[in-house]
């Protein structure tokens, strides 16, 4: 059996996160280690590795999380603006095999990224 990720292990409640969403289809928590002012993760709970995994099936799964994104930078207050991120792969930045969608802001982000 492969291990479990660390945001599966949240998922299931084996480790704590300062949980802002929670549905039945995903999981919204801040990062832990912020980039931004405003720096939270959503998350499926279905099992995906990364963006390159995503099936047809998916398709109203990942229209539901940027709808909840949304309400999610309206709650959190980024009338200003803010960054959707996902990274995928090695050369992506992809640190945790579990399909993720950084919401970034409460401040002007840089662009390019590095
Ligand atoms: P990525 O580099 O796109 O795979 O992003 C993974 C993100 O997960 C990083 O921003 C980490 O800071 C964040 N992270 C890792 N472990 C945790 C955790 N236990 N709780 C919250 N965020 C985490």
């Amino acid at each position: 059996m492969t291990e479990k990720t660390i945001f599966k292990r949240i998922i299931d409640g084996d480790i704590e996160a300062d949980v802002v969403h929670d549905d039945e289809r995903c999981l919204a928590f801040r990062d832990v280690s912020p980039q931004a002012p405003v720096h939270v993760l959503v998350i499926p709970k279905k099992e995906i590795a990364s963006l390159d995994r995503l099936t047809e099936d998916d398709e109203s799964l990942v229209g539901h999380i940027h709808l909840v994104i949304r309400k999610l930078a309206e709650q959190l207050g980024l009338s200003d603006g803010y960054r959707v991120v996902v990274n995928c792969g090695r050369d992506g930045g992809q640190t945790v095999d579990h399909l993720h969608f950084h919401l970034l802001g409460g401040r002007a982000l840089t662009w390019p990224p590095g």
